[in-house]
């Protein structure tokens, strides 16, 4: 179990959150390229669950408006959290006064009745896992094991059931060049936003374990510059779009040139909190004229990208 204390985007504004990891018996479904968490869980019984729930509900304080239980997997799967337990948490939640309950769930587990049973108590937040629109990349470079018009579906279940959506993009999925990343990820917030409250930018990292490990090990695979991250948030207008850089600027995360990223990835943040673009412009480093070239020539020299569609919103 981990927790910890952040801001976040509540209603256009900065505020107090709190962020619970739960140990469940994990993802079941465990098969995405780039997810160190199928190598995580253990089975956990419905009393382990709850001693693990109290002892991170006792951090919270009357700053928290935001409350985010995370299972490393899905939180709505009655395998990993079993309905009694879920309805515990999320009524303890309510009656603590905070404003908004924020969980993840592969689509296949979210319904209607699921929802407004927490809506009922608290307003509710699903967060889901889209990564890209385009149903090619999901399967064949993440293994999702969902497609797009399922997503849909869980975004309308929640809906119905008085709940928000948050829809998580995965900025540069495995065997995509940094230019098709960036329009895979455009493209793929156009497509998500009319589904979407929220859409959440996630930038690559390389967790242990994985089939993108082996991948970056060989040199096969490079993470996200933080300039591609700013060339999408840039340019995603209609939606609320946030993104928190994790590891940035380290050797398993999205990076620049190491002098830059600090500075970069803290406006990344600001723009999270603000969404203001405005945090970018003053932004600059002589890495970004290579990370330019990158982007013109990398499909060059790879041959001629499959995804290439950009939009802007
Ligand atoms: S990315 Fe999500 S769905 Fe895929 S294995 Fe990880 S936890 Fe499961
Ligand atoms: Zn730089």
């Amino acid at each position: 179990m981990a927790v910890w204390r952040s801001r976040d985007l509540l209603d256009g504004e900065a505020a107090g959150s709190l962020t619970m990891i739960l140990r469940t018996r994990g993802c079941r479904w465990r098969r995405c390229a780039m997810c160190g968490y199928a190598s995580e869980g253990a089975p956990a019984s419905e009393e382990d669950l709850i001693v693990q729930f109290r002892a991170a509900a006792k951090d919270l304080s009357a700053e928290d408006r935001v409350v985010k239980i995370y299972t490393s997997g899905s939180f709505l799967d009655p395998a990993e959290v079993p309905e009694s337990v879920r309805s515990r948490m999320i009524e303890a939640i309510a009656s603590a006064g905070v404003e908004k309950l924020v969980f993840e769930s592969r689509p296949e587990y979210v319904t209607r009745e699921l929802v407004e049973a927490s809506a009922a108590k608290i307003r509710t937040e699903v967060a889901i896992g889209l990564e890209t629109s385009s149903d090619l990349v999901r399967d064949h470079s993440i293994g999702k094991g969902f497609s797009f018009a399922q997503f849909k579906e869980a975004a309308d279940a929640a809906h119905r059931g008085g709940g928000s959506v948050k829809t998580y993009l995965l900025l540069k999925p495995p065997f995509l060049s940094e230019a098709s990343a960036i329009s895979d990820a455009l493209r793929s917030a156009r497509d998500a936003a009319p589904h979407s409250d929220v859409l959440s930018l996630n930038l690559t990292n390389i967790q242990r374990g994985t089939p993108l490990e082996r991948m970056w090990f060989i040199g096969d695979y490079r993470t996200p510059w933080l300039w591609s991250a700013v060339e999408v948030l840039k340019n995603v207008s209609s939606i609320p779009i946030i993104c928190d850089p994790v590891a940035a600027g380290t050797r398993r995360g999205p990076r620049n040139c190491g002098r830059c990223d600090e500075a970069v990835a803290e406006a990344i943040r600001g723009h999270a909190l603000t969404q203001d673009p405005g945090v970018f412009d003053d932004l600059d480093c002589g890495c970004k004229a290579a990370w330019e070239k990158v982007v013109e020539l990398e499909d060059l020299a790879f041959g001629s990208p499959i995804y290439m569609d950009s939009g802007r919103l």
